[in-house]
């Protein structure tokens, strides 16, 4: 049960640098922290009732984890009535600690730190070719972490947990060997959780970024309380997550969603996965910087691309409404197939408004007129931080706080 609860957003495939937790007590514990990370604040009442533990259990839990400082309590004065007593709830200790993200984009690597209330307390980025030197990227990776545990004034005894977001396909399978030979050539067999383990002594889970895109939208940002979404990301390489009833899908092999993969154009490009014509070919960032060489945009990176358009640039503007309409064109077959309620843009373009209102626009024309209602395309509400906010979350639902 606490498994499952724990696998509630991310489904099943986490890799897990070490299983330390284990036996009933610490599932016990675990179960009682997820119940807490979900509601913000709670009572022990709730945290018996939706857990199903006994109250006595839960009272003797609850009361380790004000005594080691992850919790804190303290009287519901907005929801007590009448002359009663206030009720006492209890809530994440910001002062507890904190959770590690890193998001391994191909061209940079974000990282962020967050106290157990889930406020992002520092984030560093360094920018450099991740797919081409997974060594130097691991080692600057870690380096970051701790450098910003350092300058956020905690120790990395501290730090519960690290969540690595991976721009490649994550398996749920027993093997932590990065599957993706043709994705990331030069990172095939390296074991990530492994490795950041070993530079950094915390705990790692690792999962894809798009994935966790979409799992972060859903906890903090545009996607609160849809239960079936589906998130594109659409930064250096393009991603994609889904959310169906209330939970990550993944597939059989840790594929599914991997919307940059589905073919746009017949005769175009072959892509990085060896296809034909995928949508990263067109809407991926190197094939928007390739598309504006002769302009003055030439290698522009995204972002640098979006600000140009936003200040009027017609070329650049040109390429995004261009890829917003292969982003609808691959959304149409997913949508059609999977009837989400809304459609989440995220990563480093989802700040091109005219992006979005061409993906939008597309997807409304293919989608079947038995559809009465065209499915929302909203840009996402934490931009490029997305993937780095999910791998803190990540990280959150498997809490060593122990
Ligand atoms: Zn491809």
């Amino acid at each position: 049960l606490a498994d499952l609860r724990n696998n509630l957003l991310y489904g099943g495939a986490m890799i897990e640098s070490s299983g330390s937790l284990t036996g009933l007590r610490q599932r016990n514990r675990r179960q009682v922290l997820e119940v807490v990370r979900q509601r913000g604040s709670t009572s022990r009442a709730e945290i018996a009732k939706t857990s199903g533990l006994s109250t006595s259990t839960v009272s003797t839990l609850v009361a380790e984890l004000v005594e080691d400082a992850v919790l804190v309590e303290s009287d519901d004065r907005a929801g007590a009535t009448g002359a009663g007593r206030p009720a006492r709830v209890l809530r994440f200790n910001p002062a507890g600690g904190g959770l590690a993200g890193i998001h391994l984009a191909h061209q940079h690597i974000r990282v962020g730190l967050a106290d157990l209330a889930d406020d992002l307390i520092g984030t560093r980025v360094v920018e450099m070719d991740v797919d081409g030197e997974p060594e130097r990227a691991l080692s600057c990776a870690a380096e970051a972490v701790l450098g910003l545990v350092e300058e956020c004034s905690l120790t990395p005894r501290a730090v519960h947990g690290l969540g690595v977001a991976l721009s490649a396909p994550v398996f749920s399978s027993a093997s932590r060997r990065l599957p993706a030979a043709k994705i990331l050539p030069q990172w095939q067999g390296v074991d990530v959780a492994a490795e950041l383990r070993r530079r950094t002594g915390l705990s790692v889970v690792v999962g894809n970024d798009a994935n966790l895109g979409a799992i972060a939208e859903r906890r903090f940002g545009v996607a609160q309380n849809v239960d079936h979404l589906v998130y594109v990301m659409l930064s250096d390489g393009v991603g994609g997550g889904l959310i169906l009833e209330g939970r990550l899908y993944e597939g059989a092999l840790g594929f599914a969603g991997e919307l940059g993969h589905v073919p746009v154009t017949r005769d175009g490009l072959i892509c990085r996965c060896g296809n034909r014509g995928c949508l990263e070919t067109v809407a991926g960032g190197r094939a928007i910087s390739a598309a504006l060489t002769l302009t003055g945009h030439a290698g522009s990176s995204v972002p640098e691309v979006v600000a140009a358009a936003g200040a009027g640039d017609e070329g650049a503007r040109r390429v995004l409404v261009d890829a917003g309409h292969a982003v609808g064109q691959a959304l149409v077959p997913v949508c059609t197939v999977l009837d989400p309620s809304l459609v989440v843009v995220g990563g480093e373009a989802a700040g091109s408004a005219e992006l979005t209102a061409a993906a939008r626009q597309s997807l409304a024309r293919g989608l079947t007129p038995l559809r009465r209602d065209p499915i929302p395309v909203v840009a996402g509400a934490l931009g490029e931080q997305a993937e780095m906010l999910g791998a803190i979350t990540l990280a959150a639902q498997r809490l060593e706080l122990l």
